[in-house]
């Protein structure tokens, strides 16, 4: 068996549909299962539209729900579904009805709670796989509607929901496998998943990824393909810098802090599940289907060049806690830890010294009550507008004067806050964010002037 999971450009219209039917049709064999996120930009248009109906403007959202369902049904029907009565348009219509009445409510209501917003949200998915279904039976591919909603069971920690592995797990098997035994393609939604009690949940932004390593984990699968609209993981973001290069062959210990440090080809925790079952992972170009693209493997490789890709985070906060007493007291590091802890906000990066501690956020939601707290800790001093860039290589922790050829290319750059990681396969450092394309494109240059063509293409 194996997953394909197709990202939002992947299946952004009647053309991006056909190249997944072919896609699927090519590894019949393979016996896929298809996960899918929604189609093109739909999950921010559905926020989008229960945030306007929540600020009172119903009939605006009513018409950008209007547009979504123009644009579902429209590229259906250049592939000659969802016509007339047939049974997409009706499901279509269906969730458009429930919609629109979600409006209502949250117009009526005024308020936006994360609840809603999973119920909002969900739809997206729950659209794109309805039309997915029906494309691949036109296409003569058997393929079965799936609702992940009763396999991905989550706690209720709604927009960030965090799915619970056993009964997950057990949940997927015995949905997936009668399906897959009777040689059809299953269609299953990234994404969404529920609670227990069966109330819809979404695992966090980009969480398609997740889902499908959760399928191929759960399945013992050969091989989870992340179809996407890159050639694979690349040594930086293109669209920062287009010469960017492909990575053949990366670690998952390097794909995993890529991700964390900002890489959105992969979702942060998609590597976890498929790391455990040792099942490997591959990320392609949906337009180009037969490229290589990235084997993400357990295996290291050694490499010549000691980075292996950049990865970068806008939008952090660095907060500056001084101890008020002379010397760092006994207890202050747990004291300011426990404070993030209470707020449920991850730090990305750590630095001390004998008075003080930099940490950085990227969420600033909680910000104030976090400074509150941590002003009965110490001094705090908050620092906006920052940028994370991470360097990461198995082998820098082999390599000498990697920091210098690192730092040496950032001369003109003011950096704030450098740390290594404890893995020792990355170098971070917090910069202002408005140095931050001057800063990778200048790092990029340094370190991928000579390539090792065995890993880079
Ligand atoms: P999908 O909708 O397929 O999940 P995403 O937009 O989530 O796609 O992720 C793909 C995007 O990730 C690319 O378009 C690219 O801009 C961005 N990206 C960031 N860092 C990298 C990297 N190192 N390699 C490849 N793509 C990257
Ligand atoms: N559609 C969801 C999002 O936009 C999930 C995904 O694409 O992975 O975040
Ligand atoms: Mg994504």
């Amino acid at each position: 068996m194996i997953v394909c999971k197709f990202g939002g450009t992947s299946i952004q219209d009647a053309d991006a549909l056909m190249r997944l039917a072919k896609i699927i049709e090519a590894r019949r064999d393979l016996q896929p299962v298809v996960v899918s996120s929604a189609m093109g930009n739909t999950t921010n248009k559905l926020l989008d539209i229960a945030r306007t109906a929540a600020s009172g403007r119903q009939q605006h959202a009513l018409d950008l729900l209007a547009e979504l369902q123009e644009s579902h049904l429209r590229e259906a029907q250049k592939l000659g579904i969802a016509t007339s009565e047939d049974r997409v348009s009706q499901e279509i219509h269906t969730y458009l009805d429930e919609m629109r009445d979600l409006v209502k409510g949250l117009a009526a209501l005024g308020e936006l709670t994360p609840r809603v917003s999973d119920a909002m949200a969900s739809f997206g998915e729950r659209l794109s796989t309805v039309i997915i279904t029906q494309v691949l039976e036109n296409q003569g591919i058997p393929a079965q509607l799936m609702d992940a909603r009763k396999c991905i069971i989550t706690n209720d920690n709604f927009v960030n929901a965090v799915p619970l592995s056993d009964e997950t797990e057990e949940a997927i098997l015995k949905h997936l496998l009668p399906v897959i035994r009777e040689n059809k393609v299953p269609v299953f939604q990234g994404f969404i998943g529920s609670t227990r009690d069966g109330v819809t949940t979404t695992i966090g932004r980009g969480g398609s990824d997740h889902s499908a390593s959760l399928v191929g984990a759960a399945l013992n699968a050969e091989e989870i393909l992340i179809w996407t609209d890159v050639d694979g993981i690349m040594t930086t973001d293109p669209r920062m810098v287009p010469e960017a290069r492909r990575i053949k062959e990366i670690s998952f210990n390097e794909a995993a802090e890529l991700a964390y440090f900002g890489a959105r080809v992969l979702h942060p925790a998609t590597i976890l599940p498929a790391v455990r079952k040792k099942v490997s992972v591959r990320v392609l170009n949906s337009t180009k289907p037969d490229q290589e693209g990235t084997i993400i493997t357990d295996e290291t490789r050694y490499c010549e060049n000691p980075v292996k890709a950049i990865a970068y985070k806008k939008g952090i906060t660095v907060m500056n806690v001084t101890s008020t007493r002379m010397l760092m007291a006994y207890g202050f590091l747990k004291r300011i830890f426990e404070i993030f802890d209470h707020y449920k906000v991850p730090v990305d990066v750590v630095a001390t010294s004998e008075v003080s501690v930099s940490l950085t956020v990227d969420e600033t939601s909680a910000l104030w009550d976090i400074v509150t707290e941590l002003k009965k800790v110490g001094d705090v001093n908050v620092d906006g507008s920052k940028a994370i860039v991470c360097c990461v290589g198995d082998n820098l922790r082999n390599t000498p004067g990697v920091a210098h050829t690192i730092f040496s290319a950032l001369q003109d750059v003011n950096i704030q806050m450098i740390s290594q990681g404890a893995s020792s396969i990355n170098i971070t450092f917090v910069i202002d964010e408005d140095r931050l394309p001057e800063a990778v494109r200048g790092l990029h240059d340094s370190l991928f002037r000579e390539i090792d063509p065995r890993i880079f293409e």
